[in-house]
């Protein structure tokens, strides 16, 4: 069923691969999305944003699909500074001044739907793109395992949207050009029925950690942990059990979560990398995380893999078709588009 010519395969099928589907269908005959994971898996990576987020998502016509997931928009926090606590408002600039998280078990197949109702846009998983077919210096083909079987593929234009450890951008010749080890591990779980506001989020910044609770859906909240890799080696125990001791014992969580249920287990991921690969070369582009990734203790992961998606995708537009777009020179732009993103989040980063 998926072996043959698509003008556009797109490996990886979250945020970033979903959402460049949508936005590159309109200019190709057939679009092919490929995901490595299975529907149901649980992911632990968080997606929060705030106004430039639901900018960003307007930029590619998705702001209505993501609201539509039902999370809550936030207008403030509370803030927990040591023992100081302040209520803060968002400045209202316009209809877009607002804070959102939405379950990515909710987020990412929404957004696969939306490329969906394009029409040309077929998704399969599990389905790993497992090799890549390099000919005179320009990518035509993928092996795809799926059900199995290796398939082969070949396309005009090969986005890459595999996450930040792409091992198919090292097949491309991607290799980072710019990296920043990060000291931080990010961890997160889900909580149903907490006795909190769903207007706003909660934050306590503490010494070499953040946690933060965000309404994300009908009585669901996402409680996440950024700490220091410095804290893990002292305690000695695993990350999941100090998540739960500063979860239990935080005066404005604590007793929340203990009125509440916690209803996914606790993940995340560290030992990360900051790091920038090229964006696109003869036959293949490299958008969201896979080209570009941001620490998450900024939160501006989502935000960063929508500009490339609108970058690569303006591009696109501009020439009519796919297959007549020219795409030099796109890592200049995306690195001058996410740049105070990155000075910002190296900045915390380094400490
Ligand atoms: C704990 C944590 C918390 C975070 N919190 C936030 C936050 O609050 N706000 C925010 O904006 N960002 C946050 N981020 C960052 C954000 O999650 C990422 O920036 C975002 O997920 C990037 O999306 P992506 O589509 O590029 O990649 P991913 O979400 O990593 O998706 C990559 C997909 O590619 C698939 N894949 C991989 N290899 C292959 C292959 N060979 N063949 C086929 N498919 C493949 C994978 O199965 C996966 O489905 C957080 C990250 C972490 C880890």
């Amino acid at each position: 069923m998926i072996a043959g010519h698509w003008e556009v395969v797109v490996v990886g099928g979250r945020i970033a691969g979903a959402s460049t589907a949508w936005a590159l269908a309109p200019y190709a005959e057939r679009v092919l999305v490929l995901d490595a994971s299975q529907p149901t898996a649980f992911w632990p990576q968080q997606s929060t944003w705030d106004r430039s987020g639901n900018l960003a998502w307007a930029e590619l016509d998705l702001l209505e699909t993501v609201l539509a997931c039902g999370a809550p928009r936030t207008y403030g926090d509370t803030q927990r500074v040591g023992e100081d606590v302040a209520e803060r408002v968002y400045p209202r600039e316009d209809a877009y001044s607002f804070r959102m998280s939405v379950p990515r078990e909710v987020l990412d197949p929404a957004l696969l739907a939306a490329a969906r109702t394009r029409g040309n846009v077929t998704v399969v998983r599990p389905a790993r793109v497992r090799d890549l077919t390099i000919d005179a210096g320009r990518v035509r083909a993928a092996t795809v395992r799926h059900g199995g079987v290796d398939i082969e593929v070949t396309c005009d234009l090969l986005v890459l949207a595999d996450g930040r450890l792409s091992r198919n951008a090292e097949r491309v010749g991607a290799g980072a050009y710019r990296v920043v080890e990060s000291p931080w591990f990010a961890l997160l779980a889900y909580y149903e029925n907490l006795p909190l506001p769903t207007d706003r989020s909660y934050f306590s910044l503490q010494d070499r950690s953040v946690l933060i609770s965000t309404p994300c859906g009908d009585k669901q909240w996402c409680v996440a942990l950024d700490l220091h890799q410095s804290l893990i080696d002292e305690t000695g125990r695993h990350p999941a059990h100090t998540f739960e001791r500063m979860v239990r014992d935080d005066p404005h969580l604590g007793p929340a979560v203990a009125a509440g249920r916690r209803s996914t287990t606790i993940g995340g991921a560290g030992r990360m990398r900051m790091l920038r690969r090229p964006m696109s070369g003869p036959g293949w582009c490299l958008v969201g995380d896979a080209g570009y990734h941001l620490d998450p203790v900024t939160a501006q992961g989502t935000r960063a893999a929508l500009v490339t998606a609108r970058i690569l995708r303006d591009r696109v537009a501009a020439a009519g078709r796919v297959a007549h777009a020219d795409l030099t020179g796109l890592t200049d732009e995306r690195d001058a588009a996410l740049d105070a993103d990155w000075t910002y989040t190296e900045q915390i980063v380094r400490g």
